[in-house]
């Protein structure tokens, strides 16, 4: 278990006050024109010695990412970061805990990340339905203002660096990091074709980064406490400490920071007090967020929970938003749910999403009454596939994955259902 000296998030749970002098009693701010000293791209260097992958759900190297961004600027082009905290996948809840109760990490991480990109500015855009968060951001962001921690000559670094926050509208599609530069630039969130990606041409045609909330928060503590601290938690190609959300059939959910890697029976025992009825009662886990494939219950129990682990099990870290169903579960039920979700959030740009999360969807209802014919299942498996990989973003993997996943682990369950209907109405026929 980590031990609470090593962790970075130590107001998640908002015993503290999210305020400035609060969080320099913490050690934010602490010196942060000596962080940026050490030079752009040091600091870079050490990001990538860290392991540091994106926190957001698709663990791209974060280091990597940033190294992507122009050293020089063309034709006097300025460069920006944009801080995605437009937190809306189903079963992950961490952003919003980090920007309630420790807003000034992200601040202080948006300047030393955007002075080694050598960014302008970073543009926070939080989620439309986070308004709480939102006001305790623009508080933090104004506090840091008054205190000449950003703006101009940010910390007395002598680097000019401007933070906005920006609110969303509540469209899911504006998390996806090409929709999110679109919205800025206020238009229709819509997803932009990648390549280019953004480090090319992103917000008004300038290199962008754009990386999640706790990516960017970890980075001071990272700078401050070295590379190798960070690395020395979790396994190979999945280091550092995360935050897991724990939400549904447990004792106990909740936001936990813990080192990558721990299992998942370790997860659910220290922090959450155990599956609600015992493992015996546990049926299945959705591990990272609504857009990865559910895993059952007996496979999880010992696996890692990193993004290596969970690919074993044909499933994914994502977000670490982890769902937790036990056997009162209506399983087909659920995963109809979440198939509305992205019907729902689809954008429509392309045809494969547009059309095939509906078919997927209305395909979905049927089998959770057993309404559907027995062929059907192979049909909407194939629909899966036709979307998958065929759309201009990952929402159409993300609507197609968990309906792989129920029908690879419960497709028993569907027959029986759609069974059971045929044999009732032939009884009622008789
Ligand atoms: P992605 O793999 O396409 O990209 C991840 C990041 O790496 C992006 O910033 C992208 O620009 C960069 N990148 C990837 N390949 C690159 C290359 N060749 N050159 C330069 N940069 C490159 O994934 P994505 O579509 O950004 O994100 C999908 C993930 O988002 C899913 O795994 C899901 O878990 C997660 N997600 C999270 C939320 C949330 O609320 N946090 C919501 C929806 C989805
Ligand atoms: Fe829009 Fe779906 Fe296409 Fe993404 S995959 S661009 S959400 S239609």
């Amino acid at each position: 278990m980590l031990a609470d000296k090593d962790r970075i998030f130590t107001n998640v749970y908002g015993f503290q006050s999210p305020g400035l002098a609060a969080a320099q009693a913490r050690g934010d701010w602490d010196n942060t024109k000596k962080l940026m000293e050490v030079g752009q791209d040091e600091i870079i260097d050490e990001i990538k010695a860290s392991g540091l992958r994106g926190r957001g759900g698709a663990g791209f190297p974060t280091g990597m990412k940033w190294s992507f961004m122009p050293k020089e600027s063309k034709d006097g082009r300025p460069s920006f970061l944009v801080i995605n905290a437009d937190e809306s996948e189903p079963g992950s809840c961490k952003d919003r805990e980090i920007i309630r109760h420790d807003p000034h990490k992200l601040i202080e991480g948006a300047l030393v990340a955007g002075f080694a990109m050598r960014a302008r500015a970073a543009y926070i855009y939080i989620r439309g339905e986070y308004i709480r968060e939102a006001e305790a951001l623009q508080r933090a962001i104004d506090e840091a203002y008054d205190a000449g921690l950003v703006g101009n000559n940010a910390s007395g670094s002598g680097y000019d660096f401007d933070v906005f926050m920006h609110r969303g509208a509540g469209a899911y599609i504006c998390g996806e990091e090409t929709a999110m530069i679109e919205s800025l630039e206020g238009k229709k969130g819509q997803p932009r074709l990648k390549p280019p990606f953004p480090a090319g041409a992103g917000l008004y045609g300038c290199p962008t980064t754009v990386n999640n909330v706790e990516s960017i928060a970890v980075v001071p503590t990272i700078l401050r406490r070295g590379a190798e601290w960070f690395a020395s938690f979790g396994r190979e190609n999945n280091k550092g400490t995360k935050l897991f959300q724990i939400s549904g059939h447990v004792n106990k959910p909740c936001v936990v920071e813990e080192a990558m890697s721990i299992t998942f029976e370790e997860l659910i025992e220290k922090h959450c007090g155990g599956i609600r009825g015992g493992w015996d009662n546990l049926l299945a886990v959705i591990p990272g967020g609504s857009s990865v494939p559910l895993v059952p219950g007996e496979q999880i129990r010992s696996a890692h929970m990193d993004f290596d682990g969970l690919k074993e099990l044909g499933s994914g870290l994502g977000t670490a938003g982890v769902i937790v169903m036990d056997k009162s579960t209506d399983i087909v039920r659920a995963i109809s749910r979440i198939s509305y979700f992205y019907k729902h959030e689809s954008c429509g740009q392309c045809t494969p999403c547009r059309e095939g999360t509906g078919w997927m969807w209305r395909v979905m209802k049927r089998l959770e009454t057993g309404a559907a014919e027995v062929e059907e299942i192979d049909m909407l498996y194939n629909v899966t596939k036709q979307v998958e990989g065929h759309t201009i973003c990952a929402l159409g993997d993300a609507a197609a994955w968990p309906i792989q996943g129920l029908l690879k682990h419960f497709r028993p369950e569907l027959e029986r259902r759609i069974a059971e209907r045929e044999a009732g109405m032939a009884e009622a026929a008789e």
